[in-house]
């Protein structure tokens, strides 16, 4: 069921790479006579799952930038939760190619898109985790400012149920009915059997169940949270959360060339042992950066730490 594999790091290392590629080309004119405001601009937002009750409002109050949706965008072209088409390319390049759905459709220049994936937990074993990822792609100002947020407690599980199985301890434990539920045959054979979305009733859920387990060689259904934000709650807050640190990256101005967006864009390792001095496999600098200009920064951990325990040194604890 998991759509694609959770990675920390991914997001921002490609953001680095991705931005290296559009540099260089003089900037257009941008939309606003303060290049670093977004104020009074306006910009699409490509959902069909209400993401503008999470996104809209924050946007609106923290950079002015009045955020509107189109009627009828069809984003499950670029692949979906529940496996009908596949996802192709990395998050990072199908959440760009959402915002650009949105602004193709609404011949829009600023565009506005989310997306979430959910599976096992990049740290912590046999946890779920998730990462959402949310990016402003701006073609007047030349400019893709990307930020993400790792959940770490998503309400994302799945069960397998025979008919009329007692499922009241996953049921509470994914707090049904306000996040909902899919199911489908725990096996499927070649030709694709039923799916049932957006489940929020026991009678309904007891039918769906029975239904597909008769299409299962094994007389079992596949029981899964329904990722879709306007299906799933606990997502929802989560994408409203990192739309707030995302208007925060968008409202930062690059120090050297007043672009928006500027922020984290990779680490470091290599903070040196307290024992020996060698590098370590800890993070000795948050680099930052700009999302037009070459300006970079290091800057040292947030937690202050200058030297790591030997416990991560290759030459201490190989
Ligand atoms: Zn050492
Ligand atoms: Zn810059």
């Amino acid at each position: 069921m998991t759509d694609l594999p959770v990675h920390l790091k991914a997001p921002e290392d490609e953001a680095g790479k991705q931005v290296a590629s559009v540099r260089g080309s003089a900037h257009k004119a941008s939309t606003a006579n303060d290049p670093g405001s977004y104020a009074g601009n306006s910009a699409v937002l490509a959902t069909m799952h209400g993401k503008e009750g999470a996104i809209s409002a924050v946007l609106f109050d923290r950079l002015g930038l009045i955020v509107d949706t189109v009627p009828n965008l069809d984003t499950d072209v670029l692949g979906t939760f529940t496996g009908e088409v596949p996802r192709t390319g990395t998050i990072r390049e199908t959440v760009i190619a959402k915002a650009r759905l949105g602004m193709a459709a609404s011949k829009r220049s600023i565009g506005i898109a989310s997306e979430g994936s959910y599976g096992p937990h990049p740290h912590i074993p046999f946890v779920a985790g998730g990462i959402e990822l949310m990016v402003l792609v701006d073609d007047s100002r030349e400019i893709i400012v990307t930020e993400h947020l790792i959940e770490d407690t998503p309400i994302f599980d799945h069960a397998f149920a025979y008919p009329n199985d007692e499922l009241g301890a996953f049921l509470d434990r994914i707090e049904f009915p306000d996040h909902a539920l899919i199911v489908k045959a725990a096996e499927p054979s070649l030709a694709a059997g039923p799916v049932y979305k957006g489940l929020r009733d026991k009678e309904a859920l007891a039918s769906a169940i029975i239904d597909c387990a008769a299409h299962s060689p094994d007389g079992r259904a596949l029981v899964q949270t329904d990722m879709r934000a306007h299906m799933n709650p606990t997502r929802m807050a989560t994408i409203r959360r990192l739309a707030a640190v995302f208007a925060e990256r968008v409202a930062t101005p690059c120090p050297a060339c007043a672009m928006p967006g500027y922020g984290l864009v990779d680490v470091e390792t290599g903070l040196p042992c307290e024992a020996c001095g060698a590098p370590s496999i800890m993070v000795r600098h948050q680099v930052f950066g700009c999302v037009s200009c070459e300006h970079r920064e290091r800057r040292p951990r947030l937690d202050g730490h200058s030297h790591a325990d030997p416990g991560h040194c290759p030459e201490c604890n190989p």
